[in-house]
Order: structure tokens, then C-alpha cells, then sequence
């Protein structure tokens, strides 16, 4: 492997003890499920850049789309001049998207097109509030981390934040030590309670929700909860925004992440992450009806729908529909949760075992606590990442407490590599927990 060369001289520049990175791994190049590091070992992705790397790292045809782009025109900026990979773009996203939700525009990241929604909804509605859901993740930016509540570290120290912002329990069913019906009955319960006892429907223009969540601890969105959401949206005419920036693209098995809950269409979709297997762009669709409700030029930045990251776009959409990864992806992960069960049952510090497609979490816990919720052993989770690297395998963990791992594989993802990436997992909870 040509590794790069390695200089000497003591750096002039570090990168900031504000980047906290989950492992030491440098990467020399990637292909597929595997990071070849400059210490020549090849690792087992099990991160795909936190759900982004969706056809896997460097698919050929994505490689080749970009490169090819890049030889025409590589920034077009999307306000002066339009250009043709975001208008094929546009057409290739409508094939996917829900009926009715045909009008779309772009920016660069997950976290500015979860500020556009909230800009587009409190335009639309003329109302203040947003209900957010514990354990959500939706961005860094100060307004997106106002919106997360999957974890102080994401807004601790630089409020105020922005204002506005209401948070109603999650149908964290494992927690509350309830079967899925009953955590969904009262977390709706508690949505209709805050309604009436502090955060009034005429004042609310939005409810916010993840399909899965993502950093707040891969639990998924169970169908009834959306369902009873969608209700409640149209009741009181609250607009529905579903961040499917980790969920979306197939990774769930189904296109959407929203799409189990049936009958459920959200009046405002985001997703990023997976769109462009890598190249930043993110997006943002509703009717054509809510968009006119924001003011010409209201929504927009320097960079977003960039030329190379719509070709790249554009081609991951295509390779997906020609590979056929929505459906490998329900099928892997079905193989994948089978064998995590598995190595729960022989482990009673793995509390919990969840996850719909390619998005599975693993929660630890001490067995030996008593009490109405279970008591987290974030230690354990970081044990247990820390010694997968070892054995080659990279994985993250997420969780308000730090105690869940997440998996999350490309959807190309082959039998053979679920196989080995398990046997890898459970070496390192062997290895770590023993
Ligand atoms: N929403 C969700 C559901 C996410 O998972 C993330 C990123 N982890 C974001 C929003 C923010 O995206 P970005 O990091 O691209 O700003």
C-alpha cells in the first residue's frame, strides 16, 4: 500500500482538543464495508461516516459520476445560475419521495436543512413553538442543538439557545420497562398533557421527530407513535417535519424511515447524510403549497446543492435501485439483529438489542441494579467499542448516557461481512467484559 509520507518536523498546527475522535484509525483509502488504515490493517466499517458512506466507501460508479462532473462545472451557484445535476437531482428524488411532497430545495448539511424546516414551518403556520421528542438528534448548529436532546455535550455552555423549544417523551419502551403499546400510549398521553398544561396547539407550528433515533440511542420510532403524531398534526394543524438525515435512504430497509408507520406522510421531509454516499448536500421537501408560504429568497446559502455532491447524488440514487439495497438492506439487517440477539443472550450486560435494517443498537446496563428504569453502564459500551478496533472492527457509540453501541453498515453490505463483522462483536464484548 502507498502510504503517505510522514514528516519529522514537530506540527505547527493540531487539530483541536475539541474533536473528539471515537478511534485512532488513519485512513490511507477505502472501498466497499472496508478502511484500509496507514497502519495496514483493514477494518470492518461498521460506521460508514456516522450513516453517510450509503452505496459504501468509493462505489466505482459514484467515483466516476463525480469525477466526471468535476471536469464541467463544479460550482454553480444554485440561486444565480441552475445547473443540470440538481435538476436530475429533483427528478430522481421525486421518484423516491411520498406523493405530494413534490417541491424541494437543498443546502450542505443535515443540521442547516433542519433550520430551513423550522424557518419554513413557523413561516407557514405564523407560530412560535416546536415539539421535539427526548433523545432526538437533529445538528450542531446552535438552532439545530437547541432542537437535540440526545445528549447535553451537544449544548451545554453557549446558551441561551434558541427559544421556542418544548420536548415530550419518547415511547422509550425498554426504559420505562413497558411493552412497545403501552410506551406509545403514554407518550402520547404526555404530547396531549403538555398541549393542554403548557405548550398550547394555536402556539405550536411544528413537531419534530426522527424515524429512528439516531444518536439519542437507535431506538426506532415505533409506527403507532407517528400515527398518533400524524393525528394530532392534522388536528390541530401543526406541521409534521420527519428527519430521516440518518434514517432515510434505505437504510431502514424501507426508502424512508417514516414509511413503517403506515398511512403516515410528514408535511416536511429532510434528508442528507445517504443521499450523496459521502459528498455533503442535504435537502428538504413538502408540498408545493407549504413551500410558497416562505418568502422568495427567505431560504438558500452559498454552497447548497452543489454540482459534484447532485452528480454524486444522482448516481447513488441510481446504484441503489440498480443493486437493489433497500431490500439488502432489510435482509442483512435482519441477519445482523438475529446474531446481536445471540450474543445478548449469553451477556447480561447487554440489556437491550433493537433496530430496524442497517441502524442496530446494543444497550448496556448493570444487571445487578434494581429500580424502575435500568441502570446504563456507558463504561461497558466503551469498553466494548474500544476492543472491537482490535479486532478491526469500527464502531460508535451514541445514547444520552453513552451506553449504547450502534452499528451501522453500508447498505452494499454482503452476508459474508455481517457474518464476520458479529464474530468480530462478539470477540470484543468477550474481550472486553470478561
Ligand atoms: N439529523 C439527524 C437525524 C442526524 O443524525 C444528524 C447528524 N448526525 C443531523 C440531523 C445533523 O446533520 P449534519 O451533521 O450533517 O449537520
Amino acid at each position: 500500500l502507498a502510504s503517505a509520507p510522514v514528516s519529522t518536523r514537530a506540527p505547527r498546527a493540531t487539530l483541536s482538543p475539541a474533536l473528539k475522535q471515537a478511534t485512532p484509525v488513519v485512513v490511507d483509502h477505502a472501498t466497499g464495508s472496508w478502511i484500509h488504515g496507514t497502519d495496514g490493517r483493514d477494518y470492518l466499517d461498521f460506521t460508514t461516516g456516522i450513516g453517510v458512506t450509503s452505496t459504501g466507501h468509493c462505489h466505482p460508479r459514484v467515483v466516476a459520476a463525480a469525477q466526471e462532473q468535476c471536469g464541467k462545472i463544479i460550482h454553480a451557484q444554485y440561486t444565480t445560475v441552475m445547473h443540470q445535476p440538481l435538476l436530475a437531482l429533483t427528478e430522481a428524488l421525486g421518484e423516491v419521495l411520498p406523493d405530494g411532497l413534490d417541491s424541494v430545495f437543498y443546502a450542505n448539511s443535515g443540521s442547516e436543512a433542519v433550520e430551513a424546516s423550522i424557518r419554513l414551518a413557523r413561516m407557514a403556520t405564523g407560530r412560535p413553538n416546536i415539539v421535539v421528542f427526548q433523545g432526538g438528534f437533529h445538528g450542531r448548529t446552535v438552532a439545530a442543538a437547541s432542537l437535540t436532546t440526545a445528549g447535553t455535550k451537544f449544548s451545554a455552555g453557549f446558551s441561551p439557545l434558541m427559544s421556542g423549544v418544548h420536548m415530550a417523551p419518547f415511547p422509550y419502551a425498554y426504559r420505562y420497562g413497558m411493552d412497545e403499546a403501552s410506551a406509545v400510549e403514554f407518550a402520547l398521553r404526555e404530547l396531549d398533557y403538555l398541549f393542554a398544561s403548557r405548550v398550547a396547539p394555536i402556539d405550536t407550528a411544528a413537531m419534530l421527530i426522527e424515524p429512528v433515533l439516531g444518536d439519542g440511542g437507535y431506538l426506532p420510532t415505533p409506527p403507532a407513535f407517528l400515527q398518533g403524531l400524524r393525528e394530532r398534526a392534522d388536528r390541530h394543524g401543526i406541521v409534521l417535519i420527519v428527519d430521516e438525515v440518518q434514517a432515510g435512504v434505505g437504510r431502514t430497509g424501507r426508502f424512508w424511515g417514516h414509511q413503517f408507520a403506515e398511512g403516515v406522510t410528514p408535511d416536511i421531509l429532510i434528508t442528507a447524510k445517504g443521499i450523496a454516499s459521502g459528498f455533503p448536500i442535504s435537502a428538504i421537501a413538502a408540498s408545493t403549497e407549504l413551500m410558497s408560504k416562505a418568502w422568495p429568497g427567505s431560504q438558500g446559502g452559498t454552497y447548497g446543492g452543489n454540482a459534484v455532491a447532485a452528480a454524486a447524488g444522482v448516481e447513488t440514487l441510481a446504484v441503489i435501485r440498480d443493486e437493489n439495497l433497500v431490500e439488502n438492506a432489510r435482509v442483512r439487517g435482519d441477519q445482523l439483529l438475529a446474531g446481536l440477539q445471540e450474543i445478548a443472550a449469553r451477556n447480561p450486560r447487554i440489556g437491550d438489542v433493537r433496530g430496524r435494517g442497517l441502524m442496530a443498537g446494543i444497550e448496556f446496563v448493570d444487571p445487578a441494579a434494581s429500580g424502575a428504569v435500568p441502570v446504563a453502564d456507558a463504561a461497558a459500551a466503551a469498553a466494548v467499542q474500544q476492543a472491537a478496533i482490535g479486532h478491526e472492527l469500527l464502531t460508535l457509540t451514541c445514547g444520552p448516557l453513552g451506553n449504547v453501541v450502534r452499528l451501522i453498515p453500508a447498505l452494499v453490505v454482503t452476508e459474508d461481512e455481517i457474518t464476520a463483522g458479529l464474530k468480530r462483536f462478539s470477540d470484543a464484548v468477550d474481550d472486553a467484559l470478561a
